[in-house]
């Protein structure tokens, strides 16, 4: 009876309930226990947290998760089986020369990277898609085992996969290394991972390009053949993801951005945007629009220094872990000779750097002056400049960059000040999203992990204060264990836009931690220095990105408040010119951002033209208008015109082409 029980094991289910199960028991014939459609439905475990394959022994007492192919986790450890057993497989039917380096997932998909003899064509690709396929058709069950380093060192050696053979002898593992095989094909790959059962659980997938990488992400060592394929869980969602793209590809930012001539990049100032004057009016109507909403919800503006002393980031704690992201330039210039500059060791005792992000400038703001209970809370906003070293590859438009500029902003308060604090930033920030259509919003709660500053009691008071937040604004949010920062819980907000992407843009992050390396402080009701909590929030995030998304979600047909050119007035012959001037001045004078068209051009051809350039609004006058004093509208995308009353279509127009706040 004794021996039975020893040989039992708890396992606690997410919903809180715990069974006992013999132990060496599988997460699939848990799952099996509990439901054939879960078990069927089933891709991996979690074990206490931890991803495993569904035929693990589980031995003692645990935490268990089902991982479904239905949950975003579950679909990630799909596509990771379609690179590493399906694509890989294939390519080694092939080509049996290939050597395999690495496969990981992505978003939306995977690639692999592989050594080929000869360069890969894009019918090489539909070949070894139609491999995969064949692959797929066999059903065959992937099976793990733990091998010794020699043994998998050996078992590489033999199929002269060298990538392999070096990164296991890179690597150690206690318990051995995890080998997959499918059935006794001999395919083998080695991997963390968790994999399918079986080859039947894979949906749909398709190899998408061929990209060039080195091993390693090294210049100086072997150039590779990167295959980047999706997968997905049926033809459906992989229709929607490919016509997604699609979408993606009209409607790129950069594209628009020439098109409707916003902005430029160029060699000479790689990840910094040249705004052009039209680009830079959406740019002034979002600051704008952002600087009334704080100023009503009661920050003040500040502005901060570009260039800031090593020492203070070396307080701050950016030196140490952010430094190679910083652009750090001496603090004198080297004096001159004939020769050119005298480089002098002096030049470089004291170096400054650019200020990657605002905060450590901010609590020097805060820091004057002597701040008590009552003063507290503290809002300081700024449009803050910020410079980020991003490597050339990974510059993007607007999306990805250099110099960028936040709509950055930092509350220091009491820590009984947290909720209220948090609840009015999620109010702001939900209705910022919603002025600017975005009503689909992602929220995610990190919470506390084990590494972290601050006793319990502050974690406590510190998430439970988020969460009230996101309760009272019926913001929708899932609870993130573990994966808040070191120095406090945070909230991350993601939007989705026209297309059903999602970007992350907002943020509000709790810390603990650079109160107390840059030493703020206020004096207390009891007359006491206490350290104030401060709140990093933002909303848009970089106003750059935040504008490249913008038009990308309306595919460049912005609301008319943002619309660079709001109104252009053609006549239709050039003898109803001073009319088209008149109209025009009482629109301007109206507050209204509007351009005539004077050229001597058919008037299809402006209308053609300057709905290309994404005009909102086109007036076109003619003999009847100037008569009547009237105007005929065209709106964007239509080819109905009406015609209004000149002071009517002035007054309702200037009251669409406010800004919502
Ligand atoms: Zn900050």
């Amino acid at each position: 009876m004794e021996q039975a029980l020893k040989n039992k094991i708890q396992i606690t289910l997410p919903d809180g309930s715990a069974r006992a199960f013999a132990a060496g028991v599988t997460g699939i014939e848990i799952a099996e226990s509990i439901a054939k459609s879960l078990a069927k439905a089933a891709v991996a475990v979690k074990i206490d947290g931890v991803q495993r394959d569904l035929s693990d022994p589980i031995t003692s007492d645990a935490a268990l998760e089902i991982i479904t192919l239905d949950s975003e986790e579950g679909l990630e450890i799909m596509r990771h089986t379609v690179a590493a057993q399906l694509l890989a497989r294939a390519v080694k039917n092939l080509y049996p020369d290939a050597k395999l380096a690495i496969g990981p997932t992505i978003e939306n998909g995977f690639y692999y990277d592989i050594e080929f003899k000869e360069p890969l064509s894009s019918e090489d690709l539909e070949k070894i898609e139609k491999e995969m396929r064949k692959i797929k058709e066999t059903n065959a069950p992937i099976v793990k085992s733990l091998n010794s380093k020699a043994d998998t060192i050996a078992a590489f050696k033999d199929r002269a996969e060298p990538y392999k053979v070096e990164i296991v002898e890179g690597a150690d593992q206690e318990d051995g290394f995890q080998l997959y095989a499918q059935g006794d094909t001999g395919f083998i790959d080695l991997c963390r991972g968790p994999h399918l059962l079986s080859l039947k659980q894979v949906g749909v997938f398709k190899l998408m390009s061929l990209a060039g990488a080195y091993w390693r992400g090294d210049s100086s060592k072997q150039m590779l053949t990167r295959i980047y394929g999706t997968a997905w869980r049926n033809d459906k969602e992989l229709k929607e993801y490919l016509h997604m793209l699609e979408e993606a590809e009209k409607r790129d930012h950069r594209k628009l951005g020439a098109e409707m001539d916003l902005f430029h990049f160029q060699v000479e100032a790689q990840g910094s945007v040249f705004w052009h004057p039209k680009g830079f009016t959406i740019y002034n109507q979002m600051e704008g629009y952002i600087r009334r909403r704080l100023n009503n919800a009661g920050y003040k503006e500040i502005k901060t220094p570009q260039l800031i002393d090593n020492k203070l980031w070396e307080k701050s704690g950016h030196w140490g872990k952010y430094r190679e992201n910083m652009f750090v330039v001496p603090d004198e210039i080297p004096s001159t000779d004939d020769d050119g500059p005298v480089v002098s060791d002096k030049a470089f005792e004291k170096l400054m750097a650019l200020k990657p992000m605002n905060c450590p400038a901010h609590v020097q703001v805060f820091n004057q002056g002597i701040k008590s209970y009552r003063d507290l809370p503290i809002r300081f906003a700024e449009f803050g400049c910020c410079h980020r070293n991003e490597p050339h590859g990974a510059l993007h438009g607007l999306m990805r960059v250099r110099q960028f500029t936040q709509d950055d902003a930092h509350i220091f308060c009491r820590e009984d000040q947290i909720t209220d604090e948090a609840v009015a930033f999620c109010d702001l920030l939900k209705t910022v999203y919603s002025d600017l259509g975005f009503d689909d919003v992602k929220v995610a709660l990190s919470l506390r992990p084990e590494m972290r500053v601050g006793s319990d009691e502050l974690w406590d008071k510190a998430e439970d204060g988020l969460r009230q937040a996101l309760l009272k604004t019926g913001l929708e949010f899932t609870e993130e264990e573990g994966e808040g920062a070191f120095y406090g819980p945070k909230i991350d907000y993601q939007i989705r836009d026209a297309i059903g992407r999602t970007w992350q843009c907002g943020t509000l992050q709790l810390d603990f931690n650079l109160p107390e390396r840059l030493d703020a402080s206020y004096v207390g009701q009891d007359g006491e220095k206490h350290r104030p909590v401060m709140l990093h929030r933002a909303i848009l995030g970089s106003l750059e990105r935040f504008i490249g998304v913008m038009i990308e979600s309306y595919a460049g047909k912005l609301p008319l408040w943002l619309a660079p050119t709001q109104v252009v007035v053609a006549p239709i012959v050039s003898e109803f010119d001073a009319y088209a001037q008149e109209v025009c001045d009482a629109m301007k004078a109206a507050g209204i951002r509007v351009e005539t068209d004077l050229r001597n051009e058919k008037i299809n051809y402006k209308v053609r033209e300057h709905s290309h350039a994404k005009v909102p609004v086109i007036i076109a006058v003619g003999e009847r208008e100037a008569t009547d004093k009237t105007v005929a509208i065209r709106r964007l995308g239509s080819d109905k015109q009406s015609v209004e009353d000149l002071a009517k279509a002035i007054e309702s127009l200037a009251q669409e082409c406010k800004a919502p706040y």
